[in-house]
Formats: structure tokens, sequence, C-alpha cells
């Protein structure tokens, strides 16, 4: 990261606190290692966020429904889904420091310094090498590469360096009162299986046809070794997956479907086709038969944000291994009972907020007529995700303004978020809402006594007009379709 990506980096986290989108946890015990609150804004922008998805899953496709499953979870769901077996990380740690880190975030740190240089064909020679590396365990050539590349420790600048091995990234605790019995459960650490072990109650309850899909919001957890980068990487987070039931043999355009339905779903946001790429899975999950992340360009370069994977019938076929019950779907247009394949796609709620921030936060400079500039910060959210969709300003605490005001606010509140605020000056309301995003801002002054109209205010483009009040409320209805 350069130091001007660093410091916009910086800049957007302390925005982020100052105007209460994201606190550190319990930040008054000097917080917790990548644990984090969403404050008053915060918690509006992901909660429209994940509206946002479960509307474009469950509203727009007719075959996808939801589900809201608990975090805990038999203990054998982790035994079948794999996790207690392989869902760890390669990492190693330095005798010198004690600092433990993930090898491929150590390899991935070369490869960027080796492009910032202009050596690009290098880094992705070893970010290729990297891959291959992984994907046969082969942790031996991995220690060799690291050595190769005179990787050192960022704390003790030493490469003495332990062997490979691998953490799992599961937390685990226990059922039952301490003294009793009691049984090792994990909280969930992806939200996926609680659709699979779900799948016939679903299936069979809402009579859905192959092919359809569930899908659901909700927390997880990983004890991640090297959690940073803000809420890029978290230990208790929030995700958005779907799991698309198939037909086996059509996956493959199922998830060539998906793969392009889900990148339309983020550029619908009106976010620049240039911040994504596709990144194609080499090293593949122990579930995976095609992966590809969906990257954005974040403040630290191109980064994963969403994950489409073919996940094969792994999941349905080890739970029914392993709970002794048939999880098949008979397939009446076929005559064929089977095991349906899944292609899932799946998205951090709080990553995808990162993003909108990442993406949304300008330093502007504004040029006047007269020669001067201004500056503002202005979070460029888009309208239909925005905390506030519109301030209401009367411009004067007197003189009738703040009634006309309030029956503006009356009007508007039961169909979108709005905020009422009469204290300060004018040009310093505005610049709160640009801080906080708010797309619209209604200001009635005295002339709004005289003729109905009042000043409406683009955040954007910073333009104002005239319009009439009783037209506000369609206005800002339409730009949140
Ligand atoms: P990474 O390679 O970044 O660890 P992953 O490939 O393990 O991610 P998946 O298991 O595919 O991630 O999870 C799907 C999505 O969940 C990711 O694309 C990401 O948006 C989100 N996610 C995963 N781990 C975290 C985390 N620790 N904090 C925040 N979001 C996460």
């Amino acid at each position: 990261m350069s130091i001007q990506q660093d410091n916009q980096f910086q800049a957007i986290i302390s925005h982020a606190k100052e105007y209460g989108f994201v606190f550190p946890s319990s930040e008054i015990y000097d917080g917790l290692s990548a644990v984090y609150d969403y404050g008053p804004y915060g918690s509006e922008l992901k909660k429209n966020i994940r509206d946002y998805w479960w509307k474009s899953m469950t509203q727009l496709h007719e075959n996808i429904v939801g589900i809201d499953a608990a975090i805990f979870m038999h203990p054998t769901t982790w035994k079948a889904s794999g996790h207690v077996d392989n869902f760890s990380d390669p990492m190693i740690d330095n005798k010198d420091s004690k600092k433990r880190y993930r090898v491929d975030h150590l390899l991935e740190a070369k490869a960027d310094q080796l492009r910032e240089k202009g050596a690009d064909e290098e880094a992705d020679a070893l970010l290729a090498k990297m891959d291959a590396l992984l994907a046969a365990e082969d942790f031996a050539a991995l220690r060799e590469l690291m050595m190769e590349q005179k990787i050192v420790c960022s704390v003790s600048g030493t490469a003495n360096w332990t062997e490979i091995r691998q953490f799992n990234l599961m937390f685990s605790t226990q059922l039952g009162s301490v003294a009793e019995e009691s049984d090792t459960i994990y909280l969930r650490p992806e939200t996926a299986q609680g659709i699979f072990v779900n799948f016939l109650n679903v299936q069979k309850t809402a009579r859905m046809k192959i092919p359809f899909g569930i899908a659901q919001t909700g927390k997880a957890f990983r004890n991640e070794i090297v959690a940073r980068q803000f809420i890029f990487r978290m230990r208790e987070f929030e995700q958005m997956e779907m799991q698309f039931f198939v037909r086996p043999g059509t996956e493959g355009d199922w998830y060539q479907y998906w793969k392009e339905a889900r990148l339309q779903w983020h550029l619908s946001l009106g976010i620049s086709p240039e911040k994504y790429r596709f990144h194609d899975h080499v090293k593949l999950a122990h579930y995976a038969k095609e992966a590809c992340d969906i990257e954005f360009e974040f403040p630290f370069g191109f980064k994963e944000v969403e994950g489409i994977h073919s996940r094969s019938d792994f999941d349905l076929t080890q739970h029914q291994n392993f709970s002794k019950k048939k999880l098949q779907y008979f397939d009446t247009e076929i005559n064929q009972n089977y095991v349906p394949y899944v292609v899932e796609t799946s998205i951090g709620l709080d990553r995808m907020f990162l993003l909108i921030l990442s993406n949304a936060y300008e330093e502007e400079v504004i040029h006047k007529e007269d020669g001067s500039t201004d500056n503002r910060v202005v979070l460029h959210i888009p309208a239909k995700i925005a905390p506030n969709k519109l301030a209401i300003l009367p411009l004067t605490k007197k003189d009738g303004l703040p009634e006309i005001a309030r029956d503006l606010m009356n009007a508007c509140k039961p169909y979108f978020k709005c905020f009422y605020e009469e204290k300060d000056a004018i040009g310093k309301r505005y610049r709160r809402q640009d801080a906080i995003g708010t797309p619209f801002c209604v200001t009635i002054d005295h002339q709004t006594k005289e003729d109905q109209t009042v000043t409406i205010r683009y955040r954007d483009s910073m333009v104002q007009e005239r319009v009439l009040m009783s037209m506000v409320k369609d206005m800002v209805l339409e730009q949140l379709m």
C-alpha cells in the first residue's frame, strides 16, 4: 500500500468513527482485536445493504426463499462439512518476535512490493507458484519459497522462521453447565451449513421445485490469526449467503449465471465496473468444483468481497452420510431421485460495507465563483442504501418555518428515513449531511410561506433548485427504486 493509499484508508477509518459508522468493540477497555461495533449511521447503512441483498435474492427471484438458522448447530455438522478437519490456514511464526503470520499473506505482500517496483510479471509468477504449492499442501516448498524471496518479519526484521503449520479457524465452546457433562460445540464459521441441514424442511414446506435457492444472512465467527485492515477481516462478522440447488449436470451453466448476476448486483449500486475483477481459484476449497472471487479495488488493492462456488453435491452427500437421513429430491421432469448439486454465492456484509465506504469517501476541493476554494468531505453513498435519505432543514428557528418543516417531516418519514435539524448555519448543516452521505437536503425558508416551494440540494453536485414542497416525497422515492 502506498503512503497515499494508506493515508486515504486511515482517513476512512477515522471518518467512520467520528461520524458514528463504526467503533472499536468495547472501546472503553481499549477495544478487542478485530471486533467492531456499528454506530447510529453504520447500523442503518449495514441494514440497508442487507435489505438490498435480501430483496434482490428473495423478492426479485421467485425461486429463492429465505431462512434464519441458529448460530449453534449440532457438532456433527462441522465434522460432516469438513470444517473440523480442513478449515485451517497455513501459519508460520517468527522465532525472534514470536509473531504469527498467514503464509499466503506474507507472499501476497511480497508480490505487492514487486508490483510497486514495476515487476508485475515476477509478482504474477510468485503468486502462481504460491497457489500451486498451497493446492499441493507442500509446506516445505512454501517455506523454501519464503526464504528465496527473503521474506522477513516486519517486527524483528529477521527470517528466523518456524516450520509451517495448519491452524483451525473455528471457535469452540461448551454446551450445558460446566458441572454437568458438557459437549464441545462450535460457533458457525459460515452460514451455509444451516441451509444444507434444512434443505428438505425448506423444499417441502415451501414446495420448491429444482432449480431453487435458499438465502440466509447472519453472523459467522472465525479465529483469524492475522486479523487486520479494519472491518475487512474480523473475528465476528456477518455473511449473506445463497445456496442454489440444481440438477446434476447443469451446475456449470448455473455457475456462469450466478457469476454474472452477482457482478450485476454490485454494478446496480452505480459503482464503476473498473473497480471490479474476477479471480478464479487455483487452490479449491475442500468442497469446491469450480470457484472464483469477485474482487474490488479497496484502498489497499484488489481484494475479495464475494465468492461464487460450485460445491457439487459434496455438502448434502456428507450430511446424508453422517446423519443417515436421505437428503434427496425427486425430479418429476426426469422421473429421478438425486442429491442436488449446489452453486453458492457468499458475500461478507461487513466487507461490502467497507467497499461502500471506500468507494463513497471523497475529500473534495470546491472551486467557488469568486476564485476562492473550500473543502468538504462527502460520502457518495448510493441513495438506495444511504443511512438518511432526506434532511429537512428550516432556515431559522422562528417565523413558523419549523412548523412547516415538521409537516414535511411527518409526510415523508413513514416512507423513508428522514433527519430534522434546525440548529447552526445552513452551510454547516449541509456539510454534516454530506459527511454522513445524505443524498438530499431540503431547506424551508420565508418564500416557502408564500408559494409552498422549498430548496432541494443534491449532495453529489451541490446543485440547488426550487420545487414545490408537495413534490419532495415523490422526488426522493423515485431515487430509491
Ligand atoms: P479470505 O480468503 O479473505 O479469508 P474466504 O475465501 O475464506 O476469505 P469465504 O469462506 O469464501 O471467504 O467467505 C465468503 C465471504 O465472507 C468472503 O468473500 C468475505 O466477504 C466474507 N468473509 C470471510 N471471512 C471474513 C472475515 N474474517 N471478516 C469479514 N468478512 C469475511
